[in-house]
């Protein structure tokens, strides 16, 4: 492709899906190689623009389980909690990238219609506190925040899914990580909040990005991380191995392993499901079974997030 196709083609990208690369995470990126698996994760690309069958801004209805501003409820015992719809890096293979840094949809409207909604939610017992990234939030919300869910009698856990540990750790200070394990004093239970990270590749733990888990588990945080299985950054079963090993060796639990959902924008990321179930069996075999996350599926409506191996053999 000429030069100047190509640099209009990444206008048209940044124009619908805009780039955002805080200076750390680009200080990953390892300039020699095209295929750098940090590179491929944050920096547009055409195939973007790709319009493929089946792939959609909303894969996963969120904005049908919006019963209130910032909230989507779609399991009968926890919810999200869209804190913010801001991100510090603006992940290309992102699930959500047609909805975050919107203020409409799932994003409309005040925190106290949602923390209404979620006092009169009885069953909800876990909050799951999801944006964009949560911690772009400043302290004084956050603090503000976990006071206030802190007080309603239901809410037994909160789960904070957040990138900053990967892309800018430096977020993660000791105020910071006292304010989120101030949720695991609360209504007299340990380890009440837990933060669920999401590194995606081995190149992603570092001295700083381990230091700042360290951080929050210190603080009586537990930390678990969840992946995304994506083509060209992750899938090759030594990747994965190395991945998970790492993960639990710094005291992060891999936890969920992650087949991307069809959303627009992503299809060049996205492999078959028994191609990634081939890869994650191979892992299986290098990995003892403490390191092992869960690889899974998520289906519009299904109750809980679906085993691949089951989702194969159902097919
Ligand atoms: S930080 Fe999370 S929500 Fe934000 S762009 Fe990346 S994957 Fe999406």
């Amino acid at each position: 492709m000429p030069q100047n196709e190509a640099l209009a083609g990444i206008g048209e990208v940044v124009t619908r899906y805009p780039a955002l690369i805080t200076p750390y995470y680009a200080s990953l990126i390892d300039h020699d190689d095209p295929a750098c698996p940090i590179r491929l994760q944050c920096v547009p690309d055409v195939r973007e623009l790709d319009e493929m069958p089946g792939y959609v801004d909303d894969p996963l209805f969120d904005t049908a389980h919006n019963p209130a501003p910032r909230i989507t409820h779609r399991y009968r015992d926890r919810l999200l909690l869209h804190v913010t719809p801001k991100c510090a890096v603006r992940c290309r293979f992102c699930f959500r990238k047609s909805l975050i840094g919107n203020s409409g949809g799932i994003f409309d409207g005040s925190m106290d219609a949602a923390l209404d909604y979620i006092a009169g939610a009885s069953g909800v017992r876990e909050v799951i506190l999801s944006g964009g990234d949560p911690l772009m939030a400043s302290d004084e919300e956050l603090s503000e925040l976990f006071d206030r869910l802190s007080r309603i009698p239901h809410v037994e856990r909160l789960r904070v899914h957040t990138r900053m540990p990967v892309v800018q750790p430096s977020r993660i200070t000791e105020r910071l990580a006292r304010i989120l394990a101030s949720g695991s004093r609360t209504n007299g239970s340990a380890a009440r909040t837990r933060v669920v990270t999401h590194f995606n590749h081995p190149r992603e733990i570092t001295v700083e990005s381990v230091a700042a888990c360290e951080l929050l588990i210190g603080s009586g945080v537990r930390v678990l991380n969840q992946s995304v299985l994506l083509r060209g950054v992750n899938d090759n079963p030594h990747a994965l191995v190395k991945l998970f090993t790492s993960l639990h060796r710094g005291g992060i639990q891999p936890y969920y392993l992650h087949h991307p959902d069809p959303a627009r924008g992503t299809a060049h990321f996205r492999l078959a499901p028994a191609d990634g179930l081939a890869l994650f069996e191979a892992a299986r075999r290098m990995v003892p079974s403490g390191s092992l996350p869960r690889y899974v599926i998520d289906i519009p409506g299904a109750p809980t997030k679906t085993p691949v191996e089951g989702y194969l053999g159902s097919e």
